[in-house]
C-alpha cells in the first residue's frame, strides 16, 4: 500500500511540475451563456458550429522565407489565416534582419504573435514579475518594429502566474501555453490552450496538413480572443409580447447569431433597434 501513495504523490507532482498544469485549479470554466428558453445565442459568430485556429511556432531569423510562403499559400486556399508565434531574438539574431521573412509574414496578412524572448529553454518558468516584465518588452520592442503584437507563448510553453500578470499589465489580449484540456479560460488574461486534436491546431512544421472541422470558423487567434471577451461578458435580457420577442444586449458585435425556438418577431435592441439578416428561425445581426 505504502508504495502506491509514493507513486500516485510522485504523480501528482509530475503534473504539477508539466507545463503549468496546476494553474487548472484555479481556472475560470469556460461558462458562455448560450440558451435562454426562447431562444440561443451561439459561442461563435455567423452560425458557426466551432473555431479552428491554426498556429506555428518558432518562426524565427532562421526560417526559410520560401518554405514558410508555400505553407502560407496552402492555408490560404484553405481559406485560414494562421497565428505565428515569432521569436524576436532567436541564438543571437534578430528576426528583423530577415527582410524577405518580414515581407511574407505581411504580405499573407496573417498575425504575428511573440514566442518568448529568446527561446531559451525555461526562459519564463522561475523568473520573478520584474523579469518577466523585462524581457517581454524587450521582445516585443522588436516584433513591433513591424507588426502590433496581442499574443504570447513562452517557449516550451513554461510559464507561472507572474507570466500571465505581466501579460495582462503589459496590455496583451491573450496567452497560449496550456494542453491539457481543450478550454479557453482567463487568468489575469485569456488563455486560449494549443491542442493538436481540439480547436486550436498547433504546430512546428511548415509542412503540416492541416484538416479543418466543417462549419468552422478559422480567424487569426486576436480576432477571436476578442469575439470571446465580447461573448463571454454579453449580457442578454429579454421579454416577449404576444409575438414580439425584445432582446437586451448589453453590446453589439457583427456576426451574433440568435436561434428562435419559435417564429417571433424579433427586435434586437443595444441602445438603439439594431438591424439583422435573417434565415428562417436563426438571426444575424
Ligand atoms: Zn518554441
Amino acid at each position: 500500500m505504502k508504495k502506491y501513495i509514493l507513486i500516485y504523490l510522485l504523480l501528482i507532482l509530475f503534473l504539477f511540475y508539466t507545463n503549468g498544469f496546476y494553474t487548472y485549479f484555479y481556472f475560470e470554466k469556460e461558462d458562455i451563456i448560450e440558451d435562454f428558453g426562447e431562444f440561443s445565442i451561439s459561442k461563435y459568430p455567423y452560425n458557426y458550429d466551432s473555431v479552428f485556429l491554426v498556429t506555428v511556432d518558432d518562426v524565427s531569423y532562421y526560417t526559410d522565407p520560401e518554405k514558410l510562403r508555400r505553407f502560407l499559400e496552402y492555408l490560404r486556399e484553405k481559406n485560414v489565416t494562421p497565428t505565428l508565434f515569432v521569436i524576436p531574438l532567436h541564438a543571437g539574431k534578430d528576426v528583423t534582419d530577415n527582410p524577405e521573412l518580414i515581407r511574407v509574414l505581411k504580405e499573407y496578412d496573417v498575425e504575428v504573435a511573440q514566442h518568448g524572448y529568446m527561446h531559451k529553454e525555461k526562459e519564463f518558468k522561475s523568473k520573478s514579475y520584474d523579469e518577466q516584465i523585462e524581457m517581454i518588452k524587450k521582445g516585443r520592442e522588436i516584433l513591433e518594429k513591424n507588426f502590433k503584437i496581442y499574443g504570447f507563448r513562452a517557449p516550451g510553453f513554461y510559464h507561472n502566474f507572474e507570466t500571465s500578470r505581466a501579460l495582462r499589465d503589459l496590455g496583451f489580449t491573450y496567452e497560449s501555453e496550456m494542453s491539457v484540456f481543450d478550454s479557453f479560460y482567463i487568468h489575469y488574461i485569456l488563455q486560449i490552450p494549443y491542442t493538436v486534436h481540439g480547436r486550436v491546431f498547433m504546430t512546428h512544421s511548415l509542412e503540416s496538413s492541416v484538416e479543418i472541422p466543417e462549419n468552422a470558423w478559422t480567424p487569426k487567434m486576436k480576432e477571436f480572443a476578442d469575439w470571446w471577451l465580447y461573448r463571454k461578458n454579453l449580457i442578454v435580457n429579454y421579454k416577449i409580447n404576444g409575438d414580439d420577442l425584445y432582446i437586451y444586449l448589453s453590446d453589439y458585435k457583427k456576426g451574433l447569431t440568435i436561434g428562435l425556438r419559435k417564429n417571433y418577431r424579433v427586435h434586437i435592441i443595444c441602445g438603439k433597434e439594431l438591424e439583422y439578416e435573417r434565415k428562417g428561425n436563426i438571426i444575424i445581426l
